[in-house]
């Protein structure tokens, strides 16, 4: 039978009580989904409304589509909005009380069991006691989908990698026929290689949100070679803010530092010129650090100087610069920071002041943090790999002659973007040379 895309329009509306999709993105996979044909691959990021690309299928597809998600809290929010809704949904969890368990088997086993979403936990699939289930289940072809959420925990590349993942391979083998959807929010290109591989999805369609933003301006400053950073970072931040002309744009910037005490001298250094700036870290009292994000969400202070421990879950719109004083560990954390810039759409900066002695810090401390943990159990794991890898791609980002947002895009996947004058070498490859040669003749002297 055909679904139409009135019936899936029409399914959107009453039970899950939207109007319309979330995007264009989010109706492709849907209908990609339903389709049932091909194994897809999704990446959208949190928040882009993923959860609603297997449900929706889920309740239009005969049978009951099995979903892996990592952890039960994550599971019961999801289980308790489809019982909201109406849409039978439950969870099979070592939390579950027996006599639920027992309904939940009984429906599993009759002829034709209500449930539409059945939500487990990677470390139960395995267990003695759901695995004739499934296979019964299996053999009655009574599977709509196989579910695969936070699918970048299959892999030792992420950084939440759960062994518990790996078994999903062998699950997805003794599901033949069974459409595989897998999705995830963040994933490097090796990430995605490393699912599509795991979980064996043959010849995905792959939906994923372009990493790019053309109004985020990329730019790489050697900070070695400025007589005064201070000074240099004053001037970037008056241009970014525009107050230099007068106007007062509500506009305000957050500069990244590793260290408490470079957010302190950092902070210290831009008031003394003239721009009001707090610094931000975990050393302060709470209440200090409170008062730092409050007034820059108010706009009473301009620029925030913090660790990265600030920004998560703050969504200000109006950020014109994202400045890092120091490397982050990571070229997909970088991103990650850098876009917390522009949420608006409107123009602003991303800079990374860039040096080299800065780099070997980073460079000694990531790898002392690597060698104490494998002191403790001897051996190079993957996941350690990870991490020098991708602090080498930060550092190459740095040091690269190329345009920085197709370093980034690449990186994520994705094709290769416009980036129409959007970074410092796509605007001026001569100046990023220069700036190259004279860091190279700096750090060889
Ligand atoms: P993700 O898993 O991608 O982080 P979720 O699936 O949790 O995102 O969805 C985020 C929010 O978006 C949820 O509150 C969800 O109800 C909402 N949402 C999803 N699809 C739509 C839609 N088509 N219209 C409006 N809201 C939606
Ligand atoms: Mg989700
Ligand atoms: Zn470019």
């Amino acid at each position: 039978m055909m679904t139409t895309t009135t019936t899936i329009t029409q399914a959107l509306k009453m039970h899950f009580g939207f109007d319309n999709f979330r995007s264009k993105i989010q109706e492709d996979v849907v209908k990609a989904v339903v389709k049932g044909d091909k194994d897809v691959f999704v990446c959208m990021p949190t928040g882009a409304g993923k959860s609603l690309c297997y449900q929706l299928p889920a309740v239009l597809a005969p049978g009951i589509a099995l979903v892996i998600s990592p952890l039960i809290a994550l599971i019961q929010d999801q289980v308790d909005h489809l019982k909201s809704l109406n849409i039978p949904a439950c969870s099979i969890n070592s939390k579950l009380p027996a006599g639920e368990r027992r309904l939940i088997f009984a429906d599993l086993g009759s002829s034709s069991p209500k449930l539409k979403l059945l939500y487990i936990t990677p470390e139960m699939v395995a267990s003695p006691s759901f695995k004739p289930c499934l296979t019964d289940l299996c053999t009655r072809g009574l599977l709509s989908y196989l579910v695969v959420d936070e699918a970048h925990c299959v892999s030792q590349w992420g950084h939440d990698f759960r062994p518990d993942y790996l078994k999903l391979g062998k699950l997805r083998a003794r599901m033949p026929g069974v459409p595989c959807l897998a999705l995830t929010a963040t994933a490097p290109k090796n990430v995605q290689e490393d699912i599509v591989l795991s979980l064996t999805l043959r010849t995905p369609l792959s939906f994923i949100t372009p990493v790019f933003r053309s109004n985020l301006h990329y730019d790489v400053i050697f900070r070695e070679m400025l007589p005064n950073p201070f000074v240099h970072l004053h001037a970037f931040i008056q241009q970014s803010l525009a107050l230099d002309s007068g106007s007062k744009g509500q506009g305000c910037g957050i500069v990244y530092c590793r260290t408490r005490d470079s957010c302190e001298s950092v902070a210290h250094q831009l008031t003394k010129l003239g721009v009001s700036a707090k610094p931000y870290h975990a050393g302060l009292k709470t209440g200090d650090r409170t008062e730092s994000q409050n007034e820059w969400m108010q706009g009473k202070v301009l620029v925030i100087v913090a660790t990265i421990s600030f920004g998560m879950g703050v969504d200000k719109a109006n950020v014109r610069f994202v400045a890092h004083w120091n490397l982050a560990k990571s070229l997909a954390s970088y991103y990650q920071e850098s876009g917390r810039a522009g949420r608006d759409g409107l123009p602003s900066s991303c800079r990374i002041y860039y040096s080299a002695k800065d780099k070997e810090q980073l460079n000694f401390l990531i790898r002392k943090e690597i060698s104490r943990k494998q002191g403790k159990r001897g051996s190079l794991k993957e996941t350690d790999k990870a991490t020098i890898t991708d602090f080498d791609a930060m550092v190459a980002y740095c040091v690269q002659e190329a345009c920085r947002h197709t370093t980034i895009s690449k990186f994520f996947g994705n094709k290769t973007p416009n980036c129409a004058g959007a970074c410092d070498f796509c605007r001026n490859p001569k100046l990023v040379r220069a700036q190259l040669e004279k860091g190279s003749s700096l750090s060889t002297k």
